[in-house]
This record gives structure tokens, sequence and C-alpha cells, in this order.
């Protein structure tokens, strides 16, 4: 499963969201690959396409897909220079796939900044210098450990340590490794070190009611971080999120559309996270089941397969392929194979984002 670390000063409204989050969630015990732990929330991704595909195959039950929220305390500035980040923190933060920054971009006298006022871009700093130090830490350690071999002549060694000394320039200089403009083949090289900075980023900013659904002048600020460095910016208000959540279907949608919203922010968070990650959703619709699945696009069919079961990549044949909206045109399966809109693809099929997949595999 995919997850999203949700991190952020204290007071910003981390827990609020995180609480929308859990009580908007998915059954868990659906979706075995997710931890249960208290500050994990799993959600599902909403997505019309399975409604469409259930209304024609009419199964037994519809899943789907999901991704997991980590609630991610103990941030705050000086966290890094003090006591050190806690191991148990840097545990959490280094197992997520993208990271949630929520910004407090709403006053309110009765909630306490911890930096004395409402400040978008230096609530960010904080933040950017803390996980930066936590990553030259780690780049520290694996420099030391690497030079020795290079400076013996191991040809590999050298070539890593160069590309490990340019981002803890890249770090030193305030920036997040995931702006250093690496190459795909210098941050291989990086994966395994697991940096905090090389993570994508997705920025919430938390406003007042009164500020949806455009935001404020603090968002206006933060706006231009985010479009600098290439990362997604959602805005929402924590403190609404809370009530949608506990409205099902009309309800929501007439909720949000009186605050001129199509989409819960929650809802926005996933979708921007999926895009963040370059995620894409392929479907399985049999009669006992019609669900949607995530991978990452580019992904092949073998691996798509793995996604349901690691049997399935393992003894993989082949897999019958129907395009969405072939599926949708043709009425079901019966139709799309009589229309010969049915497709066999074998190991290379690069699987493409709404395909309805059936799998053929040995066991
Ligand atoms: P955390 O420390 O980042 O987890 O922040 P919390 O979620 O505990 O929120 C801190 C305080 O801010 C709480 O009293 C919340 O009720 C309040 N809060 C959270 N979101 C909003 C919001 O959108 N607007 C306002 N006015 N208050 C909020």
């Amino acid at each position: 499963g995919f997850k999203c670390g949700i991190v952020g000063l204290p007071n910003v409204g981390k827990s609020t969201i995180f609480n929308a989050i859990t009580s908007a969630g998915a059954e868990a015990a659906n979706y075995p690959f997710c931890t249960i732990e208290p500050n994990v929330g799993v959600v599902s991704v909403p997505d019309e396409r399975l409604d469409a595909l259930a209304e024609i195959v009419q199964p037994k039950r519809v899943l789907p897909t999901a991704i997991e929220f980590v609630d991610i305390a103990g941030l705050v500035r000086g966290a890094s220079t003090g006591e050190g980040l806690g191991n148990q923190f840097l545990g959490h933060i280094r197992q997520v796939d993208a990271i949630a920054h929520v910004v407090r971009c709403f006053e309110d006298d009765n909630v306490v900044h911890v930096d004395g006022s409402v400040d978008p871009l230096r609530d960010v700093e904080v933040i950017q210098t803390e996980l930066n130090l936590a990553d030259l830490a780690t780049l520290g350690k694996r420099i030391q450990r690497i030079e020795k071999l290079a400076r013996s002549g191991d040809k590999s060694a050298q070539a890593e340590l160069s590309v490990l000394q340019r981002v803890e320039e890249v770090l030193n200089d305030g920036k997040p490794v995931r702006a250093a403009g690496l190459e795909p083949e210098e941050l291989a090289l990086l994966r395994d070190l697991f940096l905090i900075t090389a993570k994508p980023v997705l920025y919430v900013a938390n406003v007042a009611e009164d500020d949806l659904p455009d935001g404020n002048d603090y968002v206006e600020q933060l706006r231009k971080h985010v479009a600098a460095e290439g990362s997604e910016l959602v805005i929402l208000c924590g403190k609404i999120e809370a009530e949608i959540a506990e409205l099902d279907g009309g309800e929501k949608v007439e909720f949000l559309q009186a605050l001129g919203l199509d989409e819960s922010g929650l809802d926005r968070m996933i979708h921007a996270g999926y895009r963040l990650l370059g995620l894409i959703t392929y479907f399985t619709a049999g009669v006992q089941e019609v669900r949607a699945w995530t991978v990452v696009d580019g992904a092949r069919a073998p691996q798509a397969a793995g996604v349901i079961h690691t049997d399935f990549e393992k003894g993989f044949i082949r897999a019958e392929v129907i395009a969405y909206e072939a599926f949708i045109s043709a009425r079901g399966e019966a139709g799309a194979k009589d229309q010969g809109l049915m497709r066999l693809e074998g190991k290379d099929y690069v699987v493409q984002d709404g395909d309805v997949m059936h799998f053929r595999f040995n066991v």
C-alpha cells in the first residue's frame, strides 16, 4: 500500500485533519496490506468509474483502492539539534512514500501558535530545516563509510561519493533533495538511504472556513513556494473536514456545494497524493467483486498482478485487458469480447489507467 505521512508544527491542525481521515476511513480489514496502528488511517480513493463498472457487473461487493495516512508527531523547531529527531519519528517518516505538510493559514486567538504569529513561509522553513538536518546526518554517516573505499581507488565508491557530496551541498543550502534536479541513476544510488527530503510533498493549507474555497493572503505566499518547488497544494479547513467526514452521500454533496466545493479537502488530498506519486488505477470486475487497485504509472502486467497476490506475479502467464471506456460502451466483458475489444497481453504490457484486467497464471 501507499503511505502518506502527515507532518507540520504543533497546533497547525494535524490531529484535526487526521481525525477526519480516520472517521471518513475505510474498513481496514478489507486492506490486509495496511498497518493497523493508532497513528494510521486508511482511506478509500474515490473513483466514479467504480460505480459505473458496478452498475454493469452487479457484483456482491465493490471495493475502492486505498491509501494510508500516517500521523507523524514530534516535529518541532530544534528537534534535530536537541535530542535529535526521535528514532520513532524517523522510523515512521522514512517509511512513507509522500509527505503531507500541514501549514497553518488560519488566524484564531484561541489557538496559540508555537512561534507567536501566523507565518506560513517561516513555518515551512522551520520544518524544512529539521528535515534537512535529519537527512544531513544520514548522509554524513554514509559518506564516512564510503570515503575510505573511494580513497583506496574503488571506482563505484568514488562515483557514489561525488553524488553524496553534491546532495550534501544541496541540503546545506537549505534545499530539499527533491529540488536538487538529480538524475534517475543518482536517485537510485540514494534510494536505500530513505532520505526524507527526497520524498514528494503535498502542502496542505489549513484555512478558516470563511476562506474556503480559494484561500487568503497566507495561502498566496505558500502557493509561490509550492510552485517554485514543483509540489502540490491543497486548501482545506480542518474543522470543516471533521464535519464532512461525518456525512454520507447526498448530505455530503449538499454541504460541499454550500461551501463552493466539488470535493472534500480530504478527497483532494488523496487525488493530489496520487498525482504526486505517479499512481494509476486498474480494475478487476467479477460477479463476486468489482475492485480498484493502485499501481505506479509504468508498471507492467505481472507487477500489477502482484498487487493482488505475489503468486499472481510469480506465475503470470498473460492478462486479458479491456480498456475502461470499451468495457462501459460494450456493457461488460461478454460484449467487449464479442466486439473484439478484449486484448491478450503478455509480461511486457504497460498497464494503462482504467484497464479492466483479468490475470491468467500458473500455481
Ligand atoms: P496539531 O497540533 O497540529 O495536531 O493541531 P490540532 O489539530 O490539535 O489543532 C490545534 C487547535 O487548532 C485545535 O484547538 C483545533 O481545534 C484548532 N484548529 C484546527 N483546525 C482549525 C481550523 O481550520 N480553524 C480553526 N479556527 N481552528 C482549527
